[in-house]
């Protein structure tokens, strides 16, 4: 993935004005999110991690994962994280009507109970946001890992992933099996480099 690519690209940030891609505060601050799980594997081992290292982050869950691992979905509120709606059975946006696409938030968020929300595969007709802002922050990103790439290696995910960090940045990693590899070895990494450059860890809001 060539590195401008790492960001959002600025037009869609305009175009999505109302959406969260980066908490501008002046904090140094940054937070980490986790996508699709939770998945027994990968979101056992994330909530180990984070433990360890003292760290909370944000996990947008896919409400057909918290409906077969409710207890995974408890121990991540357990342990002080924050969640947040990614639809029930993971939808694209833009090959889903808007009626069927809110139904499937609404069905995800009798489990997860949030007012945040994250599209899937970043994809959201203007009429699904416009219909889903009355009642959730929308939050994108500001760096994306590319943690499910088998293009890159989990050296270069880390060291892609520290060059775009900046103060307030959202970034995007995954609990599923394809983004495994590059996840488990970039984010331990990530957060010890960056406390060592003062940035401190926070939830999605
Ligand atoms: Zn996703």
């Amino acid at each position: 993935m060539n590195l401008r690519w790492m960001r959002a690209p600025g037009i869609f940030k305009i175009f999505f004005r109302n959406f969260i891609w980066r908490y501008n505060t002046g904090a140094k601050k940054v937070y980490l999110t986790f996508d699709d799980g939770p998945i027994p594997e990968s979101t056992l081992w994330t909530l180990d991690m984070l433990k360890e290292k003292e760290v909370k982050a944000t996990f947008f869950c896919v409400g057909e994962n918290v409906y077969k691992h409710p207890e995974l979905f408890q121990k991540i509120l357990d342990n002080g994280h924050a969640v947040g709606n990614h639809t029930y059975n993971h939808l694209k946006g833009w090959s889903v009507d808007t009626s069927k696409y809110i139904e499937n938030v609404i069905m995800a968020n009798d489990l997860i109970k949030s007012n945040l929300f994250r599209p899937p595969y970043g994809q959201i007709k203007s009429a699904q946001a416009k219909h889903l802002l009355s009642e959730y922050k929308l939050v994108m990103w500001d760096v994306l890992s590319g943690d499910y790439r088998k293009d890159i290696s989990p050296e270069k995910c880390y060291q892609d992933v520290l060059k775009s960090v900046r103060p307030g940045s959202i970034i995007l990693f995954h609990n599923h099996a394809k983004s495994e590899e590059n996840m488990r070895f970039a984010v331990p990494r990530l957060i010890d480099e960056l406390k060592l450059q003062g940035y401190e860890f926070d939830i999605c809001h």
